[in-house]
């Protein structure tokens, strides 16, 4: 582990990243006032260019008239500055707490001049310039999923939330058009046959509604065209008549969501919802389930492993246990869970739908909720071996061949070990399996280091968007359903397929120049993920060394801890977040070892910690960071949603009693390793990660102290 933080760092002598951040002290000012300066000149040019015999209308008589008012807004702006600076100090190494950073330059210049302009990217007509890059944002992001960007659809959102809604909306939507295609087959085209989930030719009439429900997604997006298809080439229709009669049908078909309600639908089709996700994923699909009209009761928690990624055995138990009139409405993989970073095994989760397509003729979406972790697929990117993956259960060979990549790029001097950013194979394997999701959520605006908002969520069919037109005539001539039987429709305005309507331009302006500055592969943004990536390993290393070293650390201090601990991380993070707690211990000759006491004490312990390293509550806002050498965030785990035995082997590994936690929960120290410049850093002689270390220790020595002698004079 040691060698591989050396030999990552010996690249870093021109680390092309190092130009693309603002820097701790704002080391590249210059850089980016002289670019915003000439943003701003030049949009004034284009101002006074339009019309220049226009009169000056705001003359100069009356500019001067306004000095009351002006003085006013300086006043006014001095406040919001130094209201500012009670803010987190994100961009610091130092913060090493919530998901945020750094923002690249590029991303930043962008949102300005966006944001000057001000398009309005719900459609071209307001927003002619900045849809068309958010159309190439989307081809490039889906490019970077490891979808073809040509057949794919990916736009920009405000973020991972509505992302996330949108995917499951449209999910819906697909798995309802098989209904509408059956009623229409039964009446004009009764020897329709497609190849049913279990790879078998099936007419669609004789479908029964689990089999149309769990239709694999491809087939069931493609299902009206592939029927329009069919009644022009086999059945010598007109296409024009066949799509107008088509189109209509659906639109007041039973089974057409949009009209008639999900309840009725739903009812009508004798079917329940079932959605699956770890214990795990983000709160926000509760938010879903909510409005979608599922019910957070159709969300199902499948425990998570000891890596805090789903379980996968236990996700086909449930699976096996679903009654008949169950439908698997989706499966969703979480790419980075919110708390951990895990990486749930997308290529685990597609192998299992495989099965039940072959055992029991029955597919199902698979969603993966991406939003943290996205980005980190840049580091897949770019290489040659890349061309000749298809994203199918990678084997050894061409894990080591990724490892070898993602690694190679680190060694400056041969002969030094490759540097790796895991060594677990499920994770690489995890990642190229990621375009087997039929949909996914990224978030720009975190590891995108891109400013709020932005958001993307990305289909692998583009197809859908004829499934969810909404004709709007003020907007433009786009009309819902299906257009054409071959081409791919051509998409100009946004508005008519998505879940939002007016959105900046400027998030599209902000990510195209971040995007085509910074490439998403692995010179690209994949250098700032992997940056990342063994930043978080290294804190995780100094974080497990810390009981060895205990007595080196104490070394620092005149008199001896009152009451010796440990920091022990829970698990290796499969990203950039290390989450961990800190514990009393007892000495047993050399060694340290955990020391018996309530977890409410232990729990005591890391809250302290965590508000000894965060601006307390009543102060936010108002105090000031200066003072604060580090920052920390935390999370709690609680029972209802990790449940004692789901957490039997870490709460064992960390001595805290299974029983105790069931009755409570467990407060958890985390820390995401996000600033791109720690290795640069070390360079310069900081190595703020190592310090960090040191910092919490010297935080915890005091508290531990007075918690465990309150603990004892309690007891006596
Ligand atoms: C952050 C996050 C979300 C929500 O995204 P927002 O951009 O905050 O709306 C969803 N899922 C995961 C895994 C996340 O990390």
């Amino acid at each position: 582990m040691k060698d591989l933080w050396r030999a990552h760092n010996a690249s870093h002598a021109s680390d092309p990243l190092t130009a693309w951040f603002l820097g701790p002290k704002s080391e590249h000012s210059d850089v980016v006032f002289n670019t915003l300066t000439y943003i701003f000149q030049d949009y004034v040019h284009w101002r006074r260019n339009y019309f220049p015999k226009d009169p000056v209308v705001l003359r100069h008589e009356l500019r001067r008239e306004h000095e009351s008012w002006q003085n006013k807004l300086s006043a006014c702006v001095d406040t919001i500055l130094s209201n500012l600076k009670a803010d987190y100090p994100f961009y610091s190494p130092r913060y090493i707490a919530h998901m945020t950073s750094e923002q690249t330059i590029p991303a930043v210049l962008g949102y300005f001049a966006g944001m000057l302009y001000n398009p309005n990217n719900v459609t071209d007509e307001a927003a002619p310039v900045t849809v068309r890059l958010e159309l190439e944002v989307g081809r490039m992001v889906a490019a970077m999923l490891g979808y073809a960007p040509e057949r794919a659809w990916a736009h920009i959102c405000s973020g991972g939330t509505v992302a996330n809604l949108e995917a499951l909306w449209v999910a819906r939507m697909v798995q309802f058009t098989p209904f509408m295609v059956r009623d229409y087959c039964k009446r004009h085209a009764p020897d329709f046959t497609i190849q049913a989930a279990n790879g078998q030719p099936a007419r669609v009439v004789d479908l029964s509604p689990a089999e149309l429900i769990h239709l694999p997604p491809d087939t069931a997006i493609s299902l009206l065209r592939a029927l329009a298809r069919y009644e022009v080439n086999t059945l010598g229709r007109s296409q024009r008549r066949v799509l107008s009669r088509l189109n209509e049908f659906v639109r007041r078909s039973a089974y057409n969501v949009k009209l008639r309600g999900f309840d009725a639908v739903v009812r009508k089709a004798g079917m329940r919802p079932v959605i699956f996700a770890s214990a795990a994923a983000h709160y926000c699909l509760f938010k879903v389930m909510h409005v979608l009209g599922y019910g957070e009761d159709c969300l199902r928690a499948v425990p998570v492993n000891r890596q805090f990624r789903i379980d996968t055995t236990a996700l086909r138990a449930m699976l096996d246990s679903l009654d008949s009139r169950e439908y698997v409405a989706a499966v969703i993989g979480v790419v980075g869970t919110t708390e951990e970073g895990a990486v749930d095994p997308i290529h685990t989760l597609s192998a299992i739908r495989a099965e039940r397509a072959r055992t029991h003729n029955q597919s199902f979406w698979i969603h993966a909720d991406a939003a943290w972790g996205g980005y980190i697929r840049a580091l897949f990117c770019g290489h040659d071996i890349a061309a000749d993956h298809k994203g199918e259960l990678a084997s050894a060979a061409t894990v080591n061949r990724f490892r070898r990549a993602i690694a190679a790029r680190d060694v400056i001097n041969p002969g030094t070990r490759a540097t790796v950013a895991w060594d677990d194979p499920e994770v690489y394997r995890a990642f190229l399996a990621l375009p087997l999701a039929d949909s996914i959520v990224v978030d720009p605006h975190k590891l995108g280091h891109v400013p709020y908002p932005a958001g993307v969520v990305a289909f692998k069919n583009g197809l859908v968007t004829e499934l969810m037109t909404q004709h709007a005539r003020y907007i433009s001539e786009e009309t819902e359903g299906v257009k054409a039987i071959d081409a791919m429709a051509e998409i100009n305005a946004v508005g008519p397929y998505i879940l939002e309507g007016s959105k900046p331009g400027a998030a599209a302006t902000a990510c195209w120049l971040a995007h085509t500055t910074i490439p998403l592969d692995a010179q690209g943004h994949g250098s700032i993920m992997r940056a990342s990536v063994l930043s978080a390993r290294k804190l995780y290393w100094h974080l497990a060394q810390h009981r060895a070293n205990f007595q080196r650390y104490e070394a620092n201090y005149g008199t001896p801890s009152a009451h010796p601990f440990a920091f022990i991380p829970l698990c290796e993070p499969d990203t950039n977040i290390v989450c961990f707690i800190a514990r009393p211990m007892v000495r047993q000759g050399d060694a340290f070892v955990p020391a018996h006491v309530p977890l409410a004490v232990i729990n005591q312990i890391n809250r302290r910690i965590h508000e000894a390293c965060d601006i307390p509550k009543p102060a936010r806002g108002v105090q000031m960071p200066y003072d604060k050498e580090y920052f920390v965030s935390r999370t709690v785990f609680e029972p209802a949603r990790y449940s004692r035995d789901a957490l039997l082997p870490l709460l064992r590994a960390l001595h805290i009693d299974p029983d105790e936690y069931a009755k409570s929960s467990l407060v958890v120290l985390r820390s995401t390793a996000m600033n791109p410049l720690y290795p640069t850093a070390l360079e310069a002689g900081m190595d703020y990660l190592a310090d960090f270390v040191r910092h919490l220790h010297k935080v915890a020595r005091l508290i531990v102290g007075e918690v465990m002698a309150k603990q004892r004079s309690r007891a006596r």
